[in-house]
């Protein structure tokens, strides 16, 4: 049986999140949209699982989960037959990405080896975290818990951070430019994870989803190329990531209202 239906995969911070952190209101959005139209939402963010699922479940219609760029997938516990490769809090979870063992041997070989210029995010302090990513002081101890990648904040030359790409390459790492920090991960990105959970759901739905991205920043780019749909929102320079040959709408600013509005929006005129 042929069914409408849509895969919305939204990427969180400068997107359905603005600098507040409205997670209440996230959650609610998220519900509403699933409640008035045929859809599933992935939350598609570099955050980590712990993080995310704290939004997630202040939702009624536990969203899906793409969590550290696509490192790792997550799904409610049963909406799905087949099972991840371990369970956390009522989700089934699995990692797309390596263990973050190999990232962090990696990055420290590297400096070593090259002296380039960054701190990892494991290495910066609680407060500089808040100060740098506007999360609040409680808010930073669940964005540590990390399983597939590291966050590096480049303080050396943008000509060395090409060097810095081909260093981790050798090391099969991949170096994806977030909103604030480079992130250093094995080869996942949002597009596959998106990929991936669009797959699952064919082969156990039989629905074929078409999808709709939602996205603001550089590691959103490919997961909007290969969407059916595209809601654009503005970068922290206030700048849209290129318009894609698909169809797309540009949002006025992040947050879960104008989030809301814009995907009423674009899937009035699709
Ligand atoms: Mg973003």
């Amino acid at each position: 049986m042929t069914t409408t239906n849509w895969l919305i995969a939204t990427d969180l911070d400068g997107t359905l999140l603005d600098d507040s952190y409205p997670y209440l209101d996230a959650a609610r959005v998220v519900d509403e949209i699933q409640q008035n139209h045929p859809s599933t939402v992935a939350l598609a963010s570099s955050k980590t699982l712990t993080e995310m699922l704290e939004l997630a479940q202040c939702a009624g219609h536990r969203p899906f989960l793409i969590f550290e760029n696509g490192g790792g997938v997550s799904w409610p516990q049963g909406v799905l037959r087949q099972p991840g490769e371990r369970r956390v809090n009522g989700y089934e979870v699995t990692l797309l990405g390596g263990d973050i063992a190999d990232v962090l041997s990696a990055l420290i070989q590297a400096r070593a080896q090259h002296g380039f210029q960054f701190e990892r995010f494991s290495e910066l302090s609680d407060q500089r975290i808040a100060d740098i990513t506007h999360l609040p002081l409680d808010n930073v101890a669940p964005a540590r818990q990390r399983l597939t990648s590291e966050p590096v904040l480049w303080q050396d030359t943008p000509e060395r951070q090409q060097t810095f790409v081909e260093a981790m390459a050798a090391a099969n790492l991949t170096v994806t430019q977030g909103g604030r920090f480079l992130h250093v991960g094995r080869g996942a990105n949002k597009a596959r994870a998106v990929k991936y959970l669009r797959r699952k759901i064919c082969y156990e739905r039989g629905e074929r989803p078409r999808v709709l991205a939602c996205g603001d920043a550089p590691n959103d780019l490919e997961m909007i190329n290969s969407a059916d749909l595209a809601l654009l929102f503005p970068g922290r320079d206030g700048r849209y990531l290129h318009a894609t040959d698909n169809k797309h709408a540009h949002a006025p600013k992040a947050g879960p209202s104008h989030w809301l509005q814009g995907v009423q929006h674009i899937f009035a005129i699709a």
